[in-house]
């Protein structure tokens, strides 16, 4: 039963949208787990999980592929730092796994571990980073990562040979590890390779001469 308020409402509907977005992402983050959990406990233990509303099992893991977490995928030092939320909508998390599976693994599968400095931003880390709003950051298809002890340009040559990426940019590069990569991935991406530095901005290719 609704009836309008005016102004009232509207500001009511904004707060009811934003906490039920939170509950959806929150029932199907430990539904989607608890699966996967229970799996693993029978195959260490032998046995079935405990109750599905225990401390334990919220603590669990949260994976988007064998090596790549949600919770390192939405982690923001600034987001952090200045108390904004950085929660992703459940088509973001689809998004994400997509890339992890795509692209992180592929690499970590290649080249070992390593961690991604910036996955998803909700908008507002968006605004107050100075990124923009339209970034695929912003809808879980980007991240920016390095491996270590791996030259830059040798690894985006890499992913331009062997990974099925929408667009991947050399960022700030002046030989070996100095910048970093940015990558994103969307099902029947563009393909496009462009190298940024601060002087020239986006150019196309990938240019070991920065
Ligand atoms: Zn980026």
């Amino acid at each position: 039963m609704l009836i309008s308020l005016g102004e009232s409402n509207a500001r009511e509907r904004s707060i009811c949208e934003h906490t039920c977005q939170a509950e959806t992402y929150q029932s199907w983050f430990w539904r989607k787990n608890a699966q996967a959990w229970k799996q693993r406990r029978t195959n260490s233990k032998g046995v079935q999980a405990v109750g599905k509303d225990s401390k334990e099992e919220k603590e669990m893991t949260h994976y988007l592929s064998p090596n790549f977490t949600l919770e390192e995928m939405v982690k923001s030092q600034t987001a952090e730092r200045k108390g904004i939320p950085n929660v992703p909508s459940q088509i973001h998390i689809e998004d994400m796994e997509a890339l992890c599976e795509k692209i992180l693994q592929p690499i970590r599968d290649e080249f070992g571990p390593f961690m991604v400095s910036s996955g998803y931003r909700s908008p507002e880390l968006c605004v107050a980073i100075g990124s923009s709003l339209d970034s695929q950051h912003a809808k879980g298809q980007a991240a920016d990562f390095e491996v270590p002890g791996i030259d830059n340009y040798d690894l985006a040559r890499w992913i331009e040979d062997n990974l099925d990426y929408d667009q991947l940019i050399l960022e700030c590069y002046t030989g070996g590890n100095t910048g970093w990569i940015h990558c994103s991935y969307v099902e029947h991406g563009r393909a496009e390779s462009l190298t940024y530095n601060r002087k020239d901005g986006y150019t196309h290719g990938l240019k070991k001469d920065g």
